[in-house]
């Protein structure tokens, strides 16, 4: 018998091939008339082209954006917003500008058009770093206005990007599958998830110009980032925000190394989902599949080998577990230090 509470979050969507040509209508429709595209450094020229399509509606380009959205840049666009008249952000880009879009978000709306798989515009998380340390909240306020997203826009994503970029995706549907939190609206979500992302991530690296493998993998990206937006994080996102945190791991490398021994650890607790997750990734043991997905599409499998050092291990372990984890398996820092160190060692779970 079901019993359970599911809350939506506010999504607007438009997403298609070529979709981006309608970001004009579509300000038009909301009222906005005034846009500040949002990029990173090394998107600029290709945000340049936004701020051409959206012509007398934009106004201005502001491309320093971050990655996890230091205070200052917040600060920075904020004055480029004043100074420009703006009346909304455009965040063209990952999960950097995306999140630089969400931190202006409680002054003035923001448009995402996603070029990576983070996922994030479906989330109601933020984060913010001052002074070394991240902070992160949830408020549904910061998911944008709108995403436009058009698959288009990520045929230029590497593949080296692209690989770790989808399993972060991966990494959120199964963490709300493996949750125990057993809600079933947020399973349709990450389960389509999970399918979608496993059939379409060999495809992207292996046929960077297959556009339909690259909108599969983003609708694959947008439904996990549904299952997170509407779900929950437990040991494996400790984990990940400890590493990326402190020790200064790349984000989506992160999720992709330890996704395999999290899973595994979360297992003993819930077989039912281990097998659902199995049969979307079309594979009879799940934990293999992830750890073999990361390696077909050619992405980090070690700790090692994102710039860990082993003597970093129970210091790791240690952070992790100074507060309690909602975790389906209770966590120790024992178990943490050995999940670690088999992620280390890239030694797969058994
Ligand atoms: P990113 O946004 O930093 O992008 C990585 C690099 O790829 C950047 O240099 C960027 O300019 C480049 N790039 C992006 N799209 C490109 C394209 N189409 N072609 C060529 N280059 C491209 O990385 P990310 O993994 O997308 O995002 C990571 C950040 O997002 C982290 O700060 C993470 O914490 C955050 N995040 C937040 C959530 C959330 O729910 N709040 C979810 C996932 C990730």
């Amino acid at each position: 018998m079901h019993e359970f509470e599911f809350r939506a979050l506010p999504w607007n969507i438009v997403f298609g091939a070529g979709s981006r040509a309608r970001l004009p209508a579509e300000l038009e429709k909301l009222g906005l008339h005034r846009a500040l595209v949002l990029s990173t450094p090394n998107q600029a020229g290709d945000a340049q082209a936004i701020v051409d399509l959206l012509g007398e509606r934009a106004a201005g380009l502001f491309s320093e954006a971050l990655m996890h959205v230091p205070v200052e840049t917040v600060a920075k666009a904020r004055t480029a917003v004043t100074q420009t008249g703006a009346d909304c952000t455009v965040s063209f880009g990952g999960g950097s500008t995306t999140g630089l879009g969400k931190a202006l978000a409680l002054e003035l709306p923001n448009i995402a058009l996603p070029t990576t798989y983070a996922g994030s515009e479906m989330t109601n998380i933020w984060g913010m770093t001052e002074a070394g340390r991240k902070r992160t909240g949830r408020a549904d306020t910061v998911v944008p206005t709108l995403t436009v997203y058009d698959p288009e826009l990520t045929l230029k994503l590497p593949a080296s990007i692209a690989g770790p970029s989808g399993l972060n995706a991966m990494a959120q549907a199964v963490a709300n599958l493996t949750s125990g939190a057993g809600n079933p609206v947020v399973r349709l979500f990450a389960l389509e998830a999970v399918r979608t992302l496993a059939q379409a991530l060999p495809r992207v690296v292996a046929q960077p110009e297959d556009l339909e493998a690259r909108s599969d993998a983003l609708y694959g990206a947008c439904l996990a980032g549904a299952s997170l937006g509407t779900g929950t994080t437990g040991l494996h996102h400790r984990l990940c925000h400890v590493l990326g945190g402190s020790f200064g791991t790349p984000h989506a490398e992160t999720h992709t190394v330890l996704l395999p021994h999290t899973t595994a650890f979360n297992a003993p607790a819930v077989a039912g989902s281990m097998s659902d997750l199995a049969a979307a990734l079309g594979a009879e043991d799940a934990v293999r599949a992830l750890f073999e997905l990361a390696e077909a599409v050619g992405a980090p499998t070690t700790l090692e080998a994102i710039g860990v050092s082993q003597g970093d291990l129970p210091r790791a372990a240690a952070l992790a577990t100074e507060t309690p984890i909602s975790n389906p398996v209770p966590v120790t820092t024992k178990d943490v230090e050995a999940l670690l160190n088999n992620a280390y060692l890239g030694r797969l779970p058994c």
